[in-house]
């Protein structure tokens, strides 16, 4: 069976494959399935937008189809940047800026606490569409720390790891990641019914 991943983030196809390949699944990206194409995520929640992308494909295909959405919510903004995290500071901005200035905006509140939060939408060739999701809870750093990871794992100061996510090894970080988290939650529910 084919399932098709509607993201082109190598890193993500990465830890799709480890959850849904046992199940039989051959996982693809959508370019690799032949559709090259950018969806504006203009939904209100991860959920919805991660729906947004999983169905933007599906209406393309008979393949099941799989896709994610998330961000860092920090408590003191209010759970910004959350949806917008890839568009903080400018979408092209690059993230040492962001993380610059997002230090800059949570520097007056004493409360740095945060967390990370995906949804994924998993959509079956006959139309049903099923919703998981992840978080992981931590603090925002003064100064960012470490150096693997992506996007704000410099500064995400993980409460169970007792490092930042860029301290942490992949394994590590993929052990209690929201978004491992987010797949193991749908890996759950559907392998009922796949
Ligand atoms: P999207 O799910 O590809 O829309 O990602 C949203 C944005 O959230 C990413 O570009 C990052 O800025 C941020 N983000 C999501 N997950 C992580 C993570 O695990 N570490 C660091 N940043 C993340």
């Amino acid at each position: 069976m084919k399932i098709i991943a509607a993201t082109g983030n190598q890193g993500k196809i990465v830890e799709i494959k480890k959850i849904f390949s046992p199940l039989g699944f051959d996982v693809v990206t959508q370019k690799e399935a032949g559709f090259d194409i950018d969806v504006e995520e203009n939904g209100k929640t991860f959920e919805e937008n991660a729906l947004i992308k999983a169905r933007a494909i599906a209406q393309l295909c008979d393949d099941y189809v799989i896709s994610d959405d998330s961000g860092l919510c920090v408590d003191a903004l209010g759970g910004r940047p959350g949806i917008y995290s890839a568009r903080y500071a400018g979408e092209n901005t690059p993230y040492s800026e962001k993380i610059k200035r997002l230090l800059e905006e949570l520097s007056p509140f004493p409360d740095k606490s945060a967390h990370f939060m995906t949804s994924v939408a998993f959509i079956t060739p006959d139309g049903r569409e099923i919703t998981a999701n992840g978080v992981v809870y931590g603090h925002i750093v003064d100064k960012p720390q470490g150096n693997n990871g992506f996007g704000y794992d410099p500064i995400f100061y993980s409460d169970e790891l007792k490092k930042t996510f860029a301290m942490a090894t992949l394994e590590e970080k993929n052990s209690i990641s929201h978004r491992g988290r987010a797949l193991r939650a749908l890996y759950e529910i559907i392998k009922e019914e796949v």
